[in-house]
């Protein structure tokens, strides 16, 4: 079995087009087959380089790696369509010289003026056929004369064009409702559906796995196949992904790109995961599947042939779990430049990631995405009595009864104590109790308040402890000064003393 997956560089990878590669690469892998690589880049104008590194750094980031294409090689490129011109220019002549092709002189305001008339009386419009009468000594002299044709294909009148899909069934289409299709423009350059046909049969393509937006496209694919004698190869054609208001998944629903995905904080074996089960499903009640099971279960069989939702909501349960699997270290990795961004790490030396793998376990389980878990401990950073005494919930927390002697004996228990640890904390926690006579809510409302400077937050035996690990960096470790729990709590008892 050899699959493909064809983009064109003229943009990011869009999440639709990377569950067609997913697709692609879950029946390679789960086939023992061979998942090819090939980039469409004929479109001179559209397509760029940037487009297409970037579409390569999303495969590899999703884990869809290619076994050939344009980096890797192999034995059936090369694999960047710009670089096959010889081999359409060298098909296209066979089919002209077997009659399947025409060279066609008609200008675009011709064209415009056909299409319009088709329209006016209620024909669908298409090519009118107007080079396909032209002898090939007319064809000669108008080129001789400096005239420019594109070659056109010489689409069989009135037959029934039928292909099995895989994931629709019997596809079939008369040719009445297809015009010539243009195979090559008149600078050289291929058109999509001539290359894709040369490619694929030359690069030995076993199953075509697509978008359905390419399904009117397949008759004239199976009819060039047709003529050139090769045979074609399986098809199938996937639904496309849609927003929740069922049109296509578009930038008017949010992110669309993988690029944008990786950038929010999303874990690519969430996305993978989440990926997959757009329009097919692994079978039973298991949704939470690594890639290597999705394609020892994956049949094109299953997919569904109605449209996919994309459900952001269940994308963010899948990531929650898949950051509460990641090591430690990978998601501190995958954090560090979250915590760049805010200013919380300046530097990402090995002492500062193996702070931030120990600040995990207070934001994964709260956090839907990576990107928001700086914000959960921004409290380690970001210590301002002054500003924390404004706030409502602080407020009404200072206010509870005894709440002020709580944070006083607070303050004056830790100026003799050292750095806190979960056992110091409780230890401490244990001593105003005593001294105050508070305990539960009323102990540990007033604690949380003088030493995070919030109202809420992760558990304080967690929270703690990490404060006081930090207090205890180095400049050196590259993480934004973080006061010690002695020095937040004597600062916030001055400043409630005040008000
Ligand atoms: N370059 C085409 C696209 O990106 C590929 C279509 C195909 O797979 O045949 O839509």
């Amino acid at each position: 079995m050899r699959v493909r997956f064809a983009p064109s560089p003229t943009g990011h990878l869009h999440v639709g087009n990377a569950r067609t590669a997913l697709f692609n690469w879950l029946l390679a892998h789960g086939k023992d087959g061979t998942f090819i690589l090939r980039i469409e880049d004929t479109d001179a104008e559209r397509s760029t380089r940037e487009s297409e590194a970037g579409i390569l750094e999303d495969l590899r980031w999703l884990g869809l790696e290619w076994d050939e294409g344009p980096d890797v090689g192999g034995l059936h490129g090369p694999y960047r369509q710009s670089e096959r011109l010889h081999l359409y220019a060298s098909y296209a002549n066979e089919l002209m010289a077997a009659g399947h092709a025409y060279h066609c002189f008609c200008s675009a305001t011709r064209l415009e003026a056909d299409r319009q008339a088709m329209l006016a009386s209620g024909r669908p419009p298409r090519y009118a056929g107007t080079c396909r009468a032209l002898t090939r000594d007319e064809s000669r002299a108008r080129i001789e004369a400096g005239e420019r044709p594109v070659v056109r294909f010489k689409v069989p009148e009135n037959v029934e064009v039928s292909f099995r899909d895989l994931v629709r069934g019997e596809v079939t289409f008369n040719t009445e409702v297809i015009g010539d299709p243009v195979l090559v423009r008149s600078d050289g350059r291929p058109a999509y559906n001539f290359a894709v046909v040369i490619d694929d049969a030359l690069m030995e393509v076993t199953h075509v796995i697509r978008g359905e937006d390419h399904i009117s496209n397949t008759p004239r694919q199976v009819l060039l196949y047709q003529a050139l004698g090769f045979a074609p190869p399986e098809f199938a054609h996937l639904s496309l992904v849609m927003g929740p208001d069922h049109t296509p998944l578009s930038k008017r629903h949010g992110a669309t790109s993988v690029a944008e995905f990786r950038e929010r904080g999303y874990l690519p074996e969430a996305l993978v995961n989440y990926l997959a089960l757009i329009g097919w499903s692994p079978g039973g009640d298991e949704e939470l599947l690594p890639v290597d099971e999705l394609a020892r279960r994956f049949a094109l069989e299953d997919v569904g042939h109605s449209a996919g939702v994309f459900d952001i909501e269940k994308l963010a349960w899948m990531n929650r779990h898949y950051m509460k699997e990641a090591a430690p270290a990978r998601l501190a990795a995958e954090a560090a430049r979250f915590f760049s961004a805010r200013g919380f790490v300046r530097r990402r030396t090995d002492a500062a990631m193996e702070y931030l793998a120990t600040l995990l376990p207070m934001a994964v389980g709260s956090v839907d995405r990576i990107e928001e878990i700086p914000d959960r401990v921004r409290f380690l950073f970001e210590f301002d009595p002054a500003a924390s005494t404004q706030r409502g919930d602080v407020i009404e927390v200072l206010h509870a009864p005894g709440a002020r002697e709580v944070i006083a004996a607070l303050a004056e228990d830790l100026e003799s104590a050292g750095r806190l640890d979960r056992e110091a904390f409780r230890a401490a926690a244990g001593r105003v109790r005593q001294k105050t006579g508070q305990k539960g809510r009323m102990l540990f409302h007033p604690i949380r308040v003088a030493l995070t400077g919030e109202a809420g937050g992760p558990e304080l035996d967690l929270a703690v402890p990490a404060i006081d690990r930090g207090a205890d960096l180095a400049a050196s470790a590259g993480v934004a000064q973080i006061r010690g729990c002695r020095e937040r709590a004597h600062a916030f008892a001055e400043t409630i003393a005040k008000l």
